[in-house]
């Protein structure tokens, strides 16, 4: 079977540091052009219009890897386009957008592939066989990482729909998702917003189950130091902890990985997405957006001091 011929739309920091090289060492793809409005990715053709490049004929797939804020109308043209399509996280800017991706996938019978890079975390699977035999009684989750080092200049992420903090809060809700095999329910959320951005700094979040297990999410943006990625579980037989982004679990049983925590999570993103064209299948897990829309639906929001990098 020849390869998926991909492109890129958005040569940003995600497409460049994992998205580019999982599709260059994986034999299922070939990497065969590009569309973005300032970069250029080397060694492909390179469309300075989404549209031009869809109009390829020799194009099979798309990754979208620019902001959410565009997600849904880049997605809506190449499903249309028939494209495949492999859609970032966090997946639209609502979820009617994503439901109505699913449906547009359907109608033109192509693969819309919504990706959670924290569930292919190594850790995870272990994980969630781990809890099979026991009782989880409590969850803290503690995703606290410095903005100015991991998302520099990228003012998408202070915008209405950019999400904010919950850029990288969705990610242990996804991996929660994932481990938790029931309803999980928003009880009550704080968003700290700096007073010249539309979306929050920092949140702490009570969630519970439909069971009762509680679950305390705290992230933020702000944290300097040693930069903090952890699910902290409570079960009947003990405590497990799964830390480094879900790389590495603690306690009972020990995971320890020395590989690049998100460099193996897209190289299995794109295993995945190859698997699904071949099969003709979409996948699209829904709930941990579902539950960001609701911490965001039901927050207090608290103004706080103005968040200034070095773009401004
Ligand atoms: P980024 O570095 O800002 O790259 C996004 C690219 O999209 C930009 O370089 C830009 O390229 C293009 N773009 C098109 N229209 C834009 C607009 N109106 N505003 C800003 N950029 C626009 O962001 P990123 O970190 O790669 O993130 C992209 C997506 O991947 C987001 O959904 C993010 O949550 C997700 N993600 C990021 C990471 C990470 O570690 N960075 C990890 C996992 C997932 P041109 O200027 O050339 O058009």
């Amino acid at each position: 079977m020849r390869p998926i011929r991909i492109g890129i739309i958005g040569v940003g920091k995600i497409a460049r540091d994992h998205h580019i090289p999982s599709i260059l060492a994986n034999p299922s793809f070939q990497f065969t052009a590009a569309t973005s409005r300032n970069a250029q990715a080397p060694g492909v053709r390179n469309f300075l219009s989404l549209g031009e490049m869809l109009a390829q004929p020799d194009l099979d797939a798309v990754a979208i890897c620019t902001p959410p804020q565009l997600h849904y109308e880049e997605a809506k043209l190449a499903l249309i386009g028939g494209k495949h399509v492999l859609l970032e996280k966090p997946p639209c800017a609502s979820l009617l957008q994503l439901r109505h991706l699913e449906s547009i996938a359907a109608h033109h019978g192509v693969t819309l592939y919504q990706a959670w890079h924290s569930q292919h975390a190594r850790g995870v699977s272990p994980a969630i066989r781990l809890l099979q035999q026991r009782k989880l009684k409590r969850v803290r989750v503690n995703w606290k990482e410095d903005v100015r080092i991991w998302h520099p200049g990228q003012t998408w992420i202070w915008e209405a729909g950019g999400f904010g903090v919950f850029d990288i809060g969705i990610n242990p809700l996804s991996i929660l998702t994932r481990l938790i095999n029931e309803p999980i329910f928003t009880r009550s959320s704080t968003l700290y917003v700096p007073e010249n951005r539309e979306a929050p700094i920092a949140a702490t979040v009570l969630l519970d189950t439909a069971s009762g297990v509680e679950v305390q999410l705290e992230i933020d943006f702000r944290h300097t130091g040693t930069q903090t990625w952890d699910i902290h579980l409570e079960t009947d037989t003990g405590a497990l902890s799964l830390t480094a982004g879900g790389s590495r679990i603690t306690g009972d049983s020990a995971l320890a990985s020395d590989d690049n925590t998100l460099a193996s999570e897209y190289r299995s993103i794109y295993r995945r997405f190859a698997d699904l064209v071949v099969h003709k299948h979409s996948e699209v897990d829904a709930r941990p957006f579902q539950l960001v829309a609701d911490i965001f639906l039901i927050a207090r929001r608290i103004i706080v001091e103005p968040f200034v990098d070095a773009s401004g």
